[in-house]
């Protein structure tokens, strides 16, 4: 860019608004970053739970979070970025057993040896699968069935999917499971142990890195900034933001606030913009528990019968006590759109009936060793994207001059998680960069480049 800086105000600090910030302050943009809470970090963001700093929801690196891990280091954070071997379980309604390599795989009792078979040779073809188009208006279900049979289907998918997609997943394409099972294939080192990576201090130290960053190279880090409004020109382009009660001008304004969110601040004129969106989302009730044990030897259970509850998360396995004084931290979390009565549930009663399921995880578990506990609520997590989105993905420069919409609600294929929401940020800030100079092209442009996840 020449001559003065252009102006950019980036709505929204969680890590995809941070990682943008910083991507167009070091391009030489003059760059607001608005985040309405009182820290930054978003879903990502560190909480005080009794006294120890945690991480609000769980979050692992993977290796194959190739953006990430480049962040970390870009950062001077990569010497405290680790990577460990941790266990996964399967519950069945009795009992839980590991799944963790190929020895497990022989003898997992879930399935019967023709199952065991028809689930390796389903896993192994996805990750062979390179080109994920031919998935895109393929019903999972059918999918699953075709490639996996019933057996595999009933026992495994259909409780795992119900669970994670609160008993719909109706409208899903075949590319979310491609998707799953191509990111976790980095994690599994020759047929072994699934490998998670964490930072030391939790993932809310990586987004606080970035806008420091940020701040350094001249970027303005607004927290408790909550954005009321976009201001819109009587030509219809939008010129800036409402921040408590004023108007800011900025010659361009990205909003990284999925729909629900967004719908609050875009003007009358512009709510047909949301059209282009998902329809669904879904949200995440958290329980988090510090316990003086560890509950099972697993970092995560897949619960393939009903449940209430989506998983079991023990975090400890990865992220250590050292930060805890020694205590474990489990969450459990149910995943569920913002109407599920889980939302307005009496924290005690959620309790009682998550502690519940996990007594029958668990069978160590007693309520003497919840040293404390909490409950976290995320209204708008992540989108169901139908099948047919590719053809449909919201554009992030939709068409309005001084806008753009860059979202969490916009990654697709990849699965939504931190790697591929940096890789979001930073595709569109180089698109951002071109258009500030003012070569961009004029149609409405969609977000990402497809490839594999
Ligand atoms: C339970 C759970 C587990 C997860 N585990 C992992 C994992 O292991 N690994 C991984 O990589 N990813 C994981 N993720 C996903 C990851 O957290 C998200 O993909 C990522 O944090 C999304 O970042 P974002 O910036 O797009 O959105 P958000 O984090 O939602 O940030 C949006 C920000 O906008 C702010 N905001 C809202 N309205 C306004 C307004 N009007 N004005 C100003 N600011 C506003 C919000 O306060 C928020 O800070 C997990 C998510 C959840 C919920």
């Amino acid at each position: 860019m020449t001559g003065e800086p252009r102006t950019v105000a980036v709505v929204g600090g969680g890590i995809l608004g941070s990682v943008l910030a910083l991507r167009l302050q070091q391009a030489g943009a003059r760059v607001t970053l608005l985040e309405r809470a009182p820290s930054l970090g978003g879903l990502a963001a560190t909480i005080d739970f009794d006294g120890h700093q945690v991480d609000r929801f769980y979050h692992v690196i993977v290796p194959s979070d190739d953006r990430m891990i480049a962040l970390t280091e870009e950062l001077g954070l990569d010497d405290d970025l680790s990577f460990s071997p941790v266990g996964v379980g399967f519950f069945d309604g009795e009992r839980t057993v590991p799944l963790d390599g190929l020895s497990d795989f022989a003898r997992f009792p879930l399935l019967t040896p023709a199952g065991r078979a028809r689930l390796a040779w389903f896993v192994a073809s996805c990750q062979l699968r390179r080109d994920w188009s031919g998935l895109e208006n393929v019903p999972l279900e059918d999918w699953l069935l075709r490639h996996c049979g019933r057996e595999v289907v009933e026992r495994i998918w259909r409780p795992l999917l119900d669970s994670r997609f609160d008993g719909n997943w109706s409208e899903l394409p075949a590319t979310y499971l491609w998707a799953r099972t191509n990111r976790m294939r980095s994690a599994r080192r020759n047929g072994g142990a699934e490998t998670m990576g964490c930072l030391r201090g939790g993932h809310g130290r990586l987004i606080e890195a970035t806008a420091r960053r940020a701040a350094e190279l001249g970027a303005e880090i607004r927290v408790g900034a909550g954005v009321e409004g976009l201001v819109q020109g009587a030509d219809g382009a939008v010129t800036g933001v409402r921040v408590d009660g004023v108007d800011e001008p900025y010659d361009l304004v990205v909003a990284t606030l999925q729909p629900p969110g967004l719908q609050r601040l875009l003007p009358e004129g512009l709510q047909g913009l949301l059209d282009a969106y998902p329809q669904r989302y879904l949200g995440v009730v958290c329980l988090i528990l510090k316990l003086r044990e560890s509950l099972l030897p697993y970092y995560s259970v897949n619960i393939c019968q009903p449940t209430p509850i989506t998983t079991i998360v023990e975090t400890s396995h990865v992220v250590g006590t050292e930060h805890t004084d020694g205590l474990r931290l489990a969450y459990v979390p149910k995943y569920c759109e913002a109407s599920a009565p889980e939302f307005t549930e009496d924290d005690e009663l959620l309790y009682g009936r998550f502690t519940d399921m996990v007594a029958r995880i668990a069978p160590g578990f007693r309520h003497e060793d919840v040293v404390s506990w909490t409950v976290q609520r995320a209204p708008t997590v992540e989108p169901v994207h139908p099948r047919g989105t590719a053809q449909r993905l919201a554009p992030v420069w939709p068409g309005v001059p001084g806008l753009g919409l860059a979202s969490a609600a916009q990654v697709y294929p990849r699965l939504l998680n931190g790697d591929s929401v940096v890789r979001l940020a930073e595709e569109v800030a180089a698109q951002a960069t071109e258009r500030l100079a003012g070569d961009a092209p004029a149609a409405p442009v969609a977000a990402l480049s497809g490839g594999a996840p």
